[in-house]
Formats: C-alpha cells, sequence, structure tokens
C-alpha cells in the first residue's frame, strides 16, 4: 500500500569472514586479542548516560584462562535499579516524539558499526570474555547482531505500513504507539547478539529500556552499549545496570510503570518472573507484556535410510560447537540400531581430532564452559552417568578447572530413553544417545515428543520422504525451529525466524515482526470528514 513511502534500506545477511590463515580479518582479530588482554579495563554501568561506579568491583577473567584478569565491573544494587528506572522513564517523551526514521537510522548506523569498525572489538570481547571461539563470535556478535539490528528496522517499517482500509469519507489508521511505561531486558551469557537484541527491538519500536546483562556476559555487553551510544541512541533510552537477577526483580517487578519483560534465559527464571508479576498484577498501570525464549532439550532422529556423514557431522558440530551452550545444541540423539556402530565409530573418530583449549589458539574447536556452577554441575551428571549401570560411556567424560572451565565432549549411550540426561537440559557439551529397534520408527517419534518438557528445536534425518512426512507431523508441536536433514543449531535471522513453545518459551520468534509487535500498544484512529447531524435514521421516518 506504501511500499515507497519512506522505504528502509533492504536487509541482507551479513557476511561471514572465514578467519583462514592470510587474511586481513585474522591479522585485525589476533592483534585486537593481544591488546585487550593487555589492558585491565574498568567497567561503570551506563545510566542516563552517566557512567556509574560503585565500590563493589567485580573481577573478570576468560573462562579458558582463570589466571587472567581481563579487568571489572561496578555491581550495582537497589539504588541502581531505581536510577535506571528514573532514567529510562525521563527519556521516554523525547525518545518516543522522535520519528521512526531517525530510530531507524540509529540502528542501522549500529549495525554498520557492528559489521565495520568494531568487528573486531565486539568479537574479541565475546572470545576472551565468553570463551567462543573465533568463528563463533563471529556467526554470534557481528553477523547475528548487525542481522537482528537490520532486519528489525525492515520488519518495523513493514508494521507501521500496515493499516485498516478506510470506506468513503472516513479515514481509519493504526498508530503503533510504544508501550507506556519502560522495558525490562534481562539478557543471558550466551550470545552477544541476543543481548545486544532484547533491549535494541523494544527501544527500536520507541520504548525506553532497563537492562541487566548476565554477569558472565558484561565484557561484550559494554562494547554493544559503546555502540549504540556512538550511533546516536540518546541517553536514558537504553540504560545498562550490573545487579544481580533478585535485586532487580525486586524494583522493577514491583513498578507501577513496568510494561514488558524481554527475557531470554533459563526456564526456571522465568518461571519465577512469570509468577512475580502475576503476584503484583494490580500494582501496574497497564496489562505487561511477556516475552522469554528460554530452554531447550534438542533432539536429532536418524531414520535407517538417513545419510550417515551427513548425520555424523551434525552431531559433532549440533551438539559440541560452543561447548554446547546454545539453547538450539542438539544433546539427545535417536539413531537406529542398524546404523549405530558405524555412526558411533565415526563420531569417536571426528571427536579424536577435536582439539580443546583456549579461544585464541584458533586450531582449537572447543573451550571452557562459562563458569565454575556449570562446570561443576556438567560434572556431576558425568559422574553420576559413569557410575549408573544403565549407561555406556561412548567418549570423553573428562574435565579438570585448573587452568579454565574444561569438559570434555561427551558422548554417552542411555539405555532407557527417559535417562535423566535425555530429558533435562545440562547446557554443555554432553551428547547423550538412545538407540532403537530400526522397525520402530513411529514408537520412537511418539518417544521425542513426550520425553522433555521443551520444544525448541530439532532435526530429522532421513532420504525416505514418507518418514519425513510422518516425523512431520508426529514432532508438529515438539520444535519451534525444525530442521530435516540439518543440524538443530544456526537459526539466522530473516531466514529462520528462532524461538521454541512448550517450556521453552512464548515462541514470539526474535529477529521477526512478531516479536517487534510485542513491543507496541496500537490506536486506532477513525476520522469522520462529513460527520452525521441528525440522530435519526431512515428506518424511524413514518411509511
Ligand atoms: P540464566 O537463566 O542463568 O540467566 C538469564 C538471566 O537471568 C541472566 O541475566 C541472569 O543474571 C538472570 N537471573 C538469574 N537468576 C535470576 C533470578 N533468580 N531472578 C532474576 N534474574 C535472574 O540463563 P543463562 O545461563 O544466562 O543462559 C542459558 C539459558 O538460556 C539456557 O537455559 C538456554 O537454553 C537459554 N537460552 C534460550 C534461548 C532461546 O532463544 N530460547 C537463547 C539463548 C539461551
Amino acid at each position: 500500500m506504501f511500499s515507497d513511502f519512506n522505504k528502509v534500506p533492504l536487509p541482507y545477511n551479513e557476511p561471514v569472514k572465514s578467519y583462514a590463515p592470510g587474511t586481513s580479518e585474522r591479522k585485525e582479530i589476533k592483534a585486537m586479542l593481544e591488546k585487550m588482554r593487555s589492558e585491565e579495563v574498568d567497567i561503570p554501568m551506563v545510566i542516563g548516560g552517566q557512567r556509574v561506579r560503585t565500590d563493589k568491583k567485580v573481577r573478570i577473567r576468560p573462562p579458558h584462562d582463570l589466571a587472567h584478569t581481563l579487568g571489572y565491573f561496578h555491581q550495582g544494587g537497589e539504588e541502581h535499579v531505581k536510577m535506571a528506572i528514573d532514567a529510562a522513564l525521563s527519556a521516554r517523551k523525547q525518545w518516543q516524539a522522535m520519528s521512526w526514521q531517525d530510530r531507524a537510522a540509529i540502528f542501522l548506523k549500529a549495525a554498520d558499526l557492528i559489521s565495520g569498525p568494531y568487528r573486531a572489538k565486539i568479537n574479541a570481547a565475546t572470545m576472551l570474555g565468553q570463551s567462543k571461539t573465533v568463528f563463533q563470535a563471529e556467526i554470534d556478535s557481528a553477523c547475528e547482531l548487525a542481522d537482528f539490528l537490520r532486519f528489525n528496522v525492515y520488519y518495523m517499517s513493514q508494521i507501521y505500513t500496515e493499516q485498516p482500509k478506510s470506506e468513503h469519507g472516513i479515514w481509519n489508521r493504526m498508530e503503533y504507539r510504544p508501550l507506556e511505561g519502560f522495558v525490562y531486558a534481562l539478557t543471558p551469557f550466551n550470545f552477544t547478539a541476543i543481548a545486544g537484541n532484547l533491549p535494541s527491538s523494544p527501544a527500536m519500536m520507541g520504548n525506553v529500556v532497563v537492562w541487566k546483562s548476565s554477569n558472565s556476559q558484561v565484557y561484550a555487553a559494554r562494547v554493544i552499549m559503546e555502540i549504540f551510544e556512538e550511533a546516536g541512541l540518546p541517553d536514558g533510552v537504553i540504560n545498562l545496570m550490573f545487579v544481580s537477577g533478585p535485586v532487580a526483580g525486586k524494583v522493577i517487578l514491583t513498578h507501577p510503570d513496568f510494561a514488558g519483560l524481554h527475557y531470554t534465559g533459563s526456564s526456571a527464571v522465568f518461571n519465577t518472573l512469570w509468577k512475580n508479576i502475576g503476584e503484583n498484577i494490580s500494582k501496574y498501570k497497564s496489562y505487561p507484556k511477556i516475552v522469554g525464549e528460554t530452554g531447550g532439550k534438542d533432539f536429532v532422529i536418524a531414520h535407517p535410510s538417513a545419510d550417515r556423514q551427513a548425520l555424523v557431522t551434525a552431531l559433532v558440530r549440533g551438539a559440541f560447537e560452543y561447548q554446547g551452550q546454545k539453547c538450539s545444541a542438539a544433546s539427545r540423539a535417536y539413531i537406529p540400531e542398524s546404523m549405530w556402530p558405524e555412526v558411533k565409530e565415526k563420531v569417536i573418530a571426528e571427536l579424536k581430532t577435536v582439539k580443546m583449549g583456549a579461544v585464541e589458539d584458533f586450531t582449537n574447536f572447543l573451550s571452557a564452559v562459562i563458569d565454575e556452577a556449570s562446570f561443576d554441575k556438567l560434572a556431576s551428571y558425568i559422574d553420576n552417568a559413569k557410575k549408573d549401570p544403565g549407561i555406556e560411556l561412548i567418549y570423553g567424560g573428562g574435565y579438570d578447572k585448573t587452568k579454565g572451565y574444561f569438559i570434555e565432549p561427551t558422548v554417552i549411550r542411555a539405555e532407557d530413553p527417559k535417562y535423566v540426561t535425555m530429558c533435562e537440559e545440562l547446557f554443555g557439551p554432553v551428547l547423550t544417545v538412545y538407540v532403537y529397534p530400526d522397525n520402530a520408527w513411529t514408537e520412537t517419534l511418539e518417544l521425542v515428543d513426550s520425553t522433555s518438557p521443551y520444544a525448541l528445536t530439532g532435526a530429522v534425518f532421513s532420504r525416505d520422504r514418507y518418514a519425513v512426512e510422518e516425523a512431520n507431523q508426529a514432532l508438529r508441536n515438539a520444535a519451534g525451529n525444525y530442521y530435516i536433514n540439518d543440524k538443530p543449531t544456526g537459526a539466522i535471522v530473516g531466514q529462520q525466524p528462532f524461538g521454541g513453545a512448550r517450556a521453552s518459551g512464548t515462541n514470539d520468534k526474535s529477529g521477526s515482526y512478531l516479536n517487534l509487535l510485542r513491543w507496541v500498544s496500537p490506536r486506532t484512529i477513525k476520522e469522520n470528514f462529513v460527520p452525521p447531524t441528525d440522530y435519526r435514521y431512515p428506518f424511524m421516518e413514518e411509511a
């Protein structure tokens, strides 16, 4: 309808750089890693554009190199949460009055800063702070974050052009107002792109935001904030604070102007937040929008007709890239009996070639898990599995936290398809395999669907189209992102909008217009150019 009305640049997916030996990007990132390792940064909160420091400084170390110090961040308390809310509310009037084209320009500029002058910095920060290999950092903090920003600008313009029809003499309009209050963005450690997207997507739609990053992602979060500021984001629109989740919740979730929650993280924390919101519902001026993308127990199921090498590659990449710390990581696999000996041999052979260590050494495929709590949790699941007579250790099972939080890529085979590691999210490099009888395809599909409370991602491998079709139907509600003959990780903005249902979240598909719609409260405007001047209708006249 308004196709030529202030068209925004067409979005595209940021090309992924290879970092192969001899490339300029490799040289640049190596130099940046060295520089960042050589300095200790002091990271204040950013509230209303002010740098806010406290007397509680928390040390930041690379999870793979615990002896090294990257810097310190300033931990805040309740007063800083209040300060962030006040700063957001003071910025609200001016920000929501700014034209959407100007808001778009800020975020488009941020995307170009990320893909250009800040690329090495944001990638190096993600590598050092979150122990991502250069490739994992590139697809996350550079490419996916730039994609979120560019695609969201495009979807925003699409939403604004969506208008109701008007009869003669009347003009009907839909005004996509921002929410009346502030949005709370609460972000996880595992994706810098998500940390950037959760505060920026509501802000793009005209909202003001209080952002609490994960303590384990502060090192890259401050680069995101730096980029937003350089792109021209006015003070107070996004306020970055470093406080504990419960402290933030206590102030935010009881505030009358709390208007929305944009969350990604574990299901358990989301459940607590939702419950708190419910308990405080009478305190709010509006019903808050609640968006949460949460945990997963993502499956790979192979039909006897599956291409074995493709399956093996999907398992190795899907389960172990970024140490299995992706919400989409393959963590339970269902392999037919006839195929298992060959698949097992190939997985072991591949994993033997996998190197684990510091991300600064580019030959490593895996690095450390995020923190000690995660390390200890994984180690205890592995210990329990080793002791269980129903478990066969196929590969790995070792762990060591002397230098960093290293857990070997581990594959176990469970006799019981409902064994604990087939059902619960471990969030680490552990893959559990269940071997099923070849003639039990239908029953195994049912098992996949009913084993875990989650429904985030899943993959089916088959060359038999009838089997694919049966799986498509049987697993319709088992995954919000469903893959046929591909690994269940690596969703790309604009191509595979991401999110799951059941215990995996509200499925509002980050990086799509569906998500942006949650951050508006539309006002319908009807204007009558020649309004009636007599209350009587024709039917009321005498015959
Ligand atoms: P987490 O639940 O530990 O933390 C998420 C955020 O909540 C962090 O900022 C944390 O500080 C905060 N938090 C922790 N406890 C809190 C409490 N009691 N009250 C309020 N806030 C609290 O998650 P994480 O370890 O950072 O991330 C991993 C989890 O995120 C996994 O479960 C993973 O599946 C999920 N995840 C989901 C998606 C998705 O799109 N579905 C994407 C990435 C990660």
